[in-house]
């Protein structure tokens, strides 16, 4: 039998995560804990898709690789989807890290002109091409340590002119850097300085100028809402969502993370693609997401860096049938690029197994930002995302941690990161 000949091939991996079956619909209760995993696996890809997945043997059999990778010893996984990360921002907040550690909270630094306020007053000084240089650089550690598609949301400007500049990098990014980036529109971050005490118009603003002009240029796939007290409540945020609806921006919404304020119940009554966060969710509310498919993004790294020594009951959504994906949350008060880093946190605070980590940082999440039919597993048809990790079998990304464990990252079908470093000039 003549063998077809096809641009790459993987093969021997020590265990191939596939995760196979979830295109359609997130994976859910005890179905989170089955990777469909192959010994001695291998696969087929052809034009940046995978052709065929199965038995090294097999693949061996039915194809010729121009090129072979050889995954002896390793874990071979489906790239990381990030559902969460604020990526595009100037300057940073190191100082104020000192503050709270001290004791500072969240709000109080916020109502200082720190925190978020902070942020936006160097990202509306900075240029277009700096934002997308700083960014570049952002992207290359997170497809260094396996992310390969990631979510992206503005809310660094808060003004029209400051939103699109960085709707704009995040365009220029998914174009010019391998990792795919999904832009989400976040206009209500916050309340700019210029509004203070007059939270209403800026809703106004955002639901009724900025969101049409967004979505006209076709900028944002989401709309999101930081629905907080101090920041935005129910009924401004429900304004800016179903605005964002109408003019097809699918909602999401920053819900119940630092008390429970309901944003958990507005996300089902808004049809929200996903509710992130959720410290402070009720019961009532992941009951409501359960029914509704709508699925939980959880951050724990945000916990972590907050300081909260509180995170998302995990446990419990699973339980009711919550679908969960897990995310870093990216932002300068969060700084971590690393998939790895939240599933280690995941397992041990959230009390996540690592297989149920793992589905939650690829197919849940892929669904998260409504890419699950291209990316989040490994199953013919699909884009060819995958990760060659130097560890002999999944439960090592919960249970080491501290390390980039990844070793190489095929990105569409080509070979961009090995040991561990960007390849500049990737051919396959
Ligand atoms: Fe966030």
């Amino acid at each position: 039998m003549t063998r077809r000949k096809v641009d790459l091939l993987v093969l021997n991996a020590e265990e191939l995560v596939t995760l196979k079956g979830g295109s359609k619909k997130p994976f859910t209760g005890k179905q989170m804990t089955n990777l469909e995993a192959i010994r001695h696996g291998g696969l087929a890809v052809d034009h940046g898709k995978i052709v065929a997945i199965g038995k090294t043997q097999k693949i061996r059999s039915r194809f010729e690789g121009k090129q072979v990778i050889d995954a002896s010893g390793k874990l071979v996984m489906p790239g990381f989807v990030d559902p969460h990360t604020h990526l595009v921002f100037a300057g940073s907040r190191d100082k104020e890290f000192e503050l709270r550690i001290k004791g500072a909270s969240y709000l109080e630094i916020l109502k200082k002109g720190g925190g978020i306020l902070q942020t936006v007053r160097e990202t509306r000084k900075a240029s277009l091409g700096q934002l997308v240089e700083t960014c570049e650089k952002t992207l290359d550690t997170m497809l260094t340590h396996g992310t390969t598609t990631v979510e992206a949301k503005s809310g660094y400007g808060l003004c029209l002119k400051g939103e699109m500049k960085i709707l704009e990098a995040i365009k220029r990014l998914n174009r010019q850097h391998p990792v795919s980036v999904v832009p989400t529109f976040m206009g209500a971050h916050a309340v700019p300085q210029e509004y203070e005490g007059r939270a209403e118009d800026y809703v106004e603003l955002v639901s009724d100028e900025m969101i049409p002009k967004i979505a006209e240029k076709k900028l944002a796939k989401f709309c999101d809402v930081f629905c907080e007290k101090g920041v935005f409540n129910l009924e401004q945020s429900r304004k800016i969502l179903q605005s964002g609806k109408k003019h097809g921006l699918a909602p999401k919404i920053h819900a119940d993370e630092l008390s429970r304020l309901g944003g958990t119940e507005l996300a089902a009554e808004v049809g929200a693609i996903s509710v992130e966060h959720m410290i402070f969710s009720s019961e009532d509310g992941l009951k409501a997401l359960a029914k509704h498919g709508i699925i939980a993004v959880l951050l724990p790294a945000a916990s972590f860096s907050l300081m909260m020594n509180r995170y998302a009951e995990a446990r419990k959504m699973i339980d009711l049938g919550v679908p969960v994906a897990l995310g870093t949350d990216y932002n300068p008060s969060c700084w971590v690029e690393s998939m790895q880093i939240v599933i280690a946190f995941a397992c041990r605070e959230l009390k996540m197994s690592p297989a149920e980590a793992i589905t939650a940082a690829t197919i849940n999440a892929a669904h998260a930002i409504g890419r699950a039919g291209e990316v989040g597993s490994l199953e013919a048809g699909k884009r060819a995302d995958v990760l060659i990790v130097n560890a002999p079998n999944h439960n090592f990304l919960g249970y080491r941690f501290g390390i980039n464990m990844v070793d190489k990252v095929i990105k569409n079908g080509v070979l961009v990161v090995e040991q561990g470093k960007m390849l500049r000039n990737p051919t396959n």
